[in-house]
């Protein structure tokens, strides 16, 4: 079963989907890791968008899709896909749809992650601290400023797919904000009704 993670950033897609992957062999498509992949290897795409993602700004829809579109295609034997962080918006969910028609394939559940904003904040605050204490480097749109301008984005951008995937019936909310045990035991009851 293919499956969509919703939610803003610093609901706890990530943590939920790495979860997954290791109870029930899905695999894990996540379009913020794929984009940072690209960066880290300078590629021209990699160079393109990453003043945009820095910013907190969505990518443009056809990157993303092009990326999602390899990994469809690229196959393989496991448990079904987890799209984390895709689609962000409603070009990228009629696309989704699309892309699943052609390779045959069905979306089951859209699980939607709810939180709340100030919640969000902390987390992903705490996140960039934790990396730096970890000897390491905090995401670069780990920040305030563009933390603003993705939860924007994902209120503007990503939130109508919330009554796009009711609408067709395959909407399911968990409490996002529950331990993370809690959450994925949420999540495991959906996957298996
Ligand atoms: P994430 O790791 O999912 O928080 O994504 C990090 C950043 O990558 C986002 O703030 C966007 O700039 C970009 N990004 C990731 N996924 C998408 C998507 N589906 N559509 C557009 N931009 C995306």
């Amino acid at each position: 079963m293919n499956i969509i993670l919703l939610g803003p950033p610093g609901a706890g897609k990530g943590t939920q989907a790495q979860k997954l992957v290791d109870d029930r062999n899905m695999v894990q498509l996540s379009t913020g890791d794929m984009l940072r992949a690209a960066r880290t290897s300078g590629t021209e795409m990699g160079n393109k968008v990453a003043a945009v993602m820095d910013a907190g700004n969505l990518v443009t829809d056809e990157i993303v899709i092009g990326l999602i579109r390899e990994q469809l295609e690229a196959g393989g034997d496991h448990g079904g896909f987890i799209f984390d962080g895709f689609p962000r918006t409603l070009a990228q969910a009629d696309a989704l749809n699309a892309l699943m028609v052609e390779m045959g394939q069905n979306l089951g559940s859209a699980i939607e992650l709810q939180v709340n904003d100030e919640i969000l904040v902390e987390r992903i605050l705490g996140r960039a601290a934790d990396a730096v204490a970890a000897g390491g480097t905090a995401r670069a749109d780990d920040n305030e400023e563009s933390l603003k301008t993705r939860l924007m984005a994902y209120y503007k951008q990503t939130s109508p797919l919330i009554g796009y995937y009711h609408a067709k019936d395959k909407l399911k909310a968990v409490d996002g904000l529950a331990e993370i045990d809690a959450v994925q035991a949420s999540i495991a009851s959906v996957l298996d009704a």
